[in-house]
């Protein structure tokens, strides 16, 4: 018998698919197939991976692939990044990410990246 790698107390009874942590009844999300750590920590815009940190903007956890870095510590999930715009008009404290990805825009192949 192996214990439950969340709470360390019940029986594992299922495996995460995502960690892989043996986890009890308790502690697995049986419709996801993962443990609930994983399930706390799922990006918020696929549903899918796992989230590697927070939009500035909206505050989603999300993952590498639904958001963009624009500097380190400023992650930007891709529903804010694509209306930046409206965002920016509704609320002027968020001019300094428009400056940002402004800025990234520099070199040439990179300027479709965040704008369609
Ligand atoms: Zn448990
Ligand atoms: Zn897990
Ligand atoms: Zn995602
Ligand atoms: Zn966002």
């Amino acid at each position: 018998m192996s214990l439950c790698e969340v709470c360390w107390a019940a029986e594992a009874e299922h495996e995460c698919g995502m960690c892989r942590r043996r986890v009890c009844r308790e502690h697995f999300k049986a419709d996801a197939g993962i443990c609930s750590i994983c399930f706390e920590n799922l990006c918020e815009v696929c549903g899918q991976r796992l989230a590697v940190d927070s939009c500035v903007v909206c505050g989603k956890l999300v993952c590498r692939r639904c958001s963009e870095d624009l500097q380190p510590g400023i992650r930007v999930c891709r529903e804010c990044l694509s209306d930046i715009h409206d965002r920016v008009k509704r609320d002027a404290s968020l001019r300094y990410l428009e400056r940002m990805i402004e800025g990234s825009r520099g070199p040439p192949g990179r300027r479709q990246k965040y704008f369609k």
